[in-house]
């Protein structure tokens, strides 16, 4: 492969990127932006070496706990499920919750072989048993597969005696939690049940 195709090879790991796409960044960046290409690559690097997860919660993170597991203002008794850091960030700017997550490593899947185990289940029923937890609030999706996985994580929750909530109706079903509006979300937050 010539670099130029490796580029492109590399620019389709994006979301959202096919080959037209990747070919118009990988030719735009060559004539015009030759100089932001070094830091591109450095920056890269850098993340890819630097940023782990939080040992706690498993969002991403510079330091073994993150901002929000290391801030003890925090309400211990409650606990928020969601898919990825996208959607903790979403939680995050509605400004109503006040307790800690626990980011999942993606969604039950069964076509794809994803099960409760590839998501992190058996970490977070050991978070869910540690320390003052009361309520853990399923933030999932409401696609298919984040009900699925909503549905298969309040099982084991309750099975072990934890109480376990879901996001109340009224966002969107078949919406990625990261494109409702924060009313909405801030809305179906506080309406769990
Ligand atoms: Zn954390």
């Amino acid at each position: 492969m010539t670099a130029l195709e490796q580029l492109i090879e590399a620019l389709k790991r994006l979301p959202g990127v096919g080959q037209k796409s990747a070919q118009r960044m990988a030719y735009h960046l060559l004539q015009h932006e030759r100089q932001a290409m070094g830091q591109l690559a450095a920056a890269l690097t850098a993340a890819g070496e630097q940023i782990g997860h939080c040992q706690r919660c498993h969002t991403f993170s510079e330091t073994a706990l993150c901002a929000i597991c290391a801030d003890a203002a925090r309400d211990a008794r409650l606990l928020c499920v969601v898919e990825t850091p996208a959607d903790q960030a979403v939680l995050e700017r509605t400004g109503s919750y006040r307790g800690y997550y626990f980011v999942l490593l993606g969604r039950v899947s069964p076509l794809d072989g994803v099960g409760a185990r590839e998501i992190g289940a058996a970490q977070l029923l050991q978070r869910a048993a540690d320390g003052g937890v009361e309520e853990v609030i399923l933030a999932t999706s409401f696609t298919a597969e984040g009900e699925a996985t909503a549905h298969v994580l309040g099982d084991a929750l309750r099975a072990r005696g934890i109480k376990a909530t879901r996001l109340a109706r009224g966002v969107p079903v078949g919406s990625e939690l990261e494109y409702v509006d924060l009313g909405t979300i801030a809305h179906a937050l506080s309406d769990r049940r």
